[in-house]
């Protein structure tokens, strides 16, 4: 089991930094999930650590040794690609034998490896296959398959589960964090979906305009977001861009200022609301928030309402729904909102 530590790496493209001075330090068999929006870096990111694009500046190393000057078939990384990137002419054991032939590997060695790794993912039976004669799932399985046969010493996935359908999502999601946990391979997943990262990773790396913007487990992220950013991305908070005046009244624009939880610097600041912490009643009586609902969606599990808080501001209210009792206020409903501290943050503007 190997660690990768990232220091301080950047990389331009003419002035433009596609990733800013990014440093992280992944634990011997841990599984950090790259988490942001589209163009946010995390791909050349992902890049730089497989050699593919060389980084600006910083170092990049793997158990204490720098990676950098090696070019990416002397790095021993395990890659699966977005779309798998299988040899369509080769089965799924030649597949996954073919970097241990590139490598040297003896025949005996390398059969006895494609044996041992169709096991591992659960193909044993499909050895003899083409590509197009398995399932999306199952070619991806046969992708980690070769990732995984050469021994590497880090694992690189790219979009690891965008190829498949929502259904097998999941399932795919929990049999390679179960063989990733088993294992205890190092990892590094790239993603722009939030809930495959929450799935995923040990601890997940949120990144904006090539910046990291915060690292930590699921529970730091969602419970204690750092930037209203990671607010909304992780657990899609309610944003409502305001001000703070006389230390507890936030203005935003709405009949009545919110009272603020806590004490807060006067100034310009944004409210993160979790649409799940908010409970919403009919009827504009005491409650922290009045608006008028939008639309109402029943959704089984949950029940959301979008609701008008002011002329220009909707938020939306998630609420667990009950038996016998859909929720479901009809549009033009005046309601008032709730909430307790844990459903607050406030974040003033830099
Ligand atoms: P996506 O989810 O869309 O793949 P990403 O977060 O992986 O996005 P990157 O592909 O790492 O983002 O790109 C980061 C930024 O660097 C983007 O603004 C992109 O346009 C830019 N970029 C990437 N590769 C190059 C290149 N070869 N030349 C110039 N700009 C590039």
């Amino acid at each position: 089991m190997s660690t990768l530590d990232i220091e301080n790496v950047s990389k331009f493209y003419g002035t433009m930094a596609a990733v800013d001075q990014f440093s992280l330090n992944v634990r011997a068999g841990e599984m950090v999930a790259l988490l942001g929006p589209s163009g946010c870096g995390k791909t050349t990111t992902l890049r730089m650590i497989a050699g593919f694009v060389a980084a600006s500046r910083g170092d990049i190393k793997v158990s204490g040794r720098s990676i950098v000057d090696l070019p990416p078939h002397k790095r021993n990384m395990g890659i699966v690609f977005q779309n798998y990137a299988l040899f369509p002419h080769l089965t799924a054991a030649a597949n996954i034998g073919f970097g241990l032939e590139m490598r040297g590997i003896g025949r005996a060695e390398a059969s006895r490896r494609v044996d041992e790794m169709l096991a591992l993912v659960k193909l044993d039976g499909l050895a003899d296959r083409l590509p197009r004669q398995l399932s999306g799932g199952q070619q991806q399985r046969v992708a980690l398959a070769r990732a995984l046969a050469i021994r590497p010493d880090i694992v690189l996935l790219d979009e690891p589960l965008s190829n498949l359908d929502a259904s097998l999502r999941s399932e795919v999601a929990r049999d390679i964090r179960i063989l990733q946990r088993e294992h205890g391979f190092t990892t590094i997943m790239v993603t722009h979906d939030q809930d495959e990262a929450m799935a995923m990773g040990d601890r997940l790396v949120v990144m904006k305009d090539g910046r990291i913007q915060q690292t930590g487990d699921q529970e730091d992220l969602y419970e204690r977001p750092e930037t209203a950013f990671v607010a909304s991305f992780i657990g899609r908070s309610n944003l409502i861009e305001g001000h703070v005046d006389g230390q507890r009244n936030f203005a935003f624009g709405g009949e009545q200022p919110l009272l603020l939880s806590s004490d807060r610097r006067s100034g310009p600041a944004t409210m993160a609301l979790r649409p799940e912490r908010l409970a919403l009643r009919a009827g504009r009586e005491a409650g922290k928030l009045t608006g008028t609902v939008v639309v109402g969606v029943y959704l089984g599990a949950v029940v959301e309402h979008a609701v008008q808080i002011a002329p220009d501001k909707r938020i939306v209210v998630r609420q667990a729904s009950e038996p016998g009792n859909r929720l479901c206020l009809p549009p033009g409903s005046e309601v008032s909102i709730d909430w307790d501290g844990s459903a607050e943050r406030v974040f003033e503007a830099s």
